[in-house]
């Protein structure tokens, strides 16, 4: 069955030239697809914008009107990293969308998985705020609006961005319906997720972070895959898996210090593909995070469509 792909030309509005998180990251991701000839071979899925509703289930109404009039006045950064510009807005509206399209797609069996290509980020989006270049939390919104709309009761999330993904774990921290795991470099920007960070109250054990050394190889994390997390997972047994897929643990990447290869990406993407294979009709829903280093960045997506796609 064909794999879903999202993408849409007006994610490179929200663009700033000097900063890593530019929009000429979907530029070369879309040309190495394109001249590998993918692009046919996957089902094309076109992105909505969320509503505010939407955005609503895990962002407070204050923030995301903050965010609104900052851009619409034309402002250019939410915090120091963070930056914002006239377009940005409605580019988050149609990110967040966007994973909502691609759940629509995978969960109504138009596609067995699929991959959305959509930026801003959103792993360190939290509640409240915005932060590490993130406006609003593509993932952890989808994942309500799984549960909102098609009542899903179990939803893992499985982010291997090299950073730790703060804002998804605030969301959920007290929600044993929603399991996230974390594969990160230890002490990098944000500082949290540390091991023990497990969930609070009813989510106590549905909060799991692996953080590595920086240096740690493929072979590191996918130990930790297979003797940790997929015996964990099977017992969780969720309905969908979302993929915070960040390639910033690539070892060429400017930002991360971890030591993986485009290949490892291929092996973390086998190892979800038959978990999820046997847990829930192989419904993976990949989103996008960071990755900057623009050579390597589409080689990591191609190995991790190539995976997607069961090569
Ligand atoms: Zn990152």
């Amino acid at each position: 069955m064909t794999i879903g792909l999202v993408y849409h030309p007006d994610y490179l509005k929200h663009d700033l030239k000097i900063h890593p998180e530019n929009a000429g990251r979907l530029r070369e991701i879309i040309k190495i697809l394109e001249k590998k000839r993918l692009m046919e071979k996957l089902r094309s899925i076109s992105p909505r914008r969320a509503t505010v509703e939407e955005l609503e289930y895990v962002h407070r109404s204050a923030y995301i009107h903050k965010v609104a009039s900052l851009c619409r006045e034309g402002k250019r950064r939410l915090d120091a990293d963070t930056y914002i510009s006239p377009f940005s807005f409605q580019v988050a509206l149609l990110a967040v969308g966007g994973l909502l399209s691609a759940a629509d797609a995978v969960i109504q069996g138009k596609v067995k998985s699929a991959l959305a290509l959509i930026r801003p980020p959103g792993h360190h989006a939290g509640p409240g705020k915005g932060m590490g270049f993130c406006l609003f939390n593509n993932v952890a919104v989808a994942a309500r609006y799984v549960q909102e709309r098609y009542h899903l009761k179990r939803v893992l999330i499985i982010d291997w961005d090299v950073h730790h993904g703060n804002g998804t774990q605030d969301i959920f921290y007290d929600d044993p319906s929603v399991f996230y795991v974390s594969f990160h470099q230890a002490s990098l920007f944000p500082g949290t997720g540390l091991v023990e960070e497990r969930g609070r109250g009813q989510g106590k054990g549905y909060n799991m972070n692996f953080p590595f050394p920086s240096g740690s190889t493929g072979k590191d994390y996918l130990d930790i895959f297979s003797r940790v997390l997929i015996p964990r997972v099977r017992e969780f047994v969720p309905e969908i898996i979302f993929i915070s897929a960040g390639f910033d643990g690539h070892k060429d990447d400017p930002l991360g210090g971890m030591n993986l290869t485009e290949e490892d990406f291929g092996k973390f993407t086998d190892l979800i593909r038959d978990m999820a294979e046997d847990v829930c009709e192989g419904k993976i829903i990949s989103a996008l995070e960071g990755g900057y280093n623009l050579r390597v960045l589409p080689l990591c997506i191609l190995a991790h469509l190539q995976s997607l796609r069961g090569e």
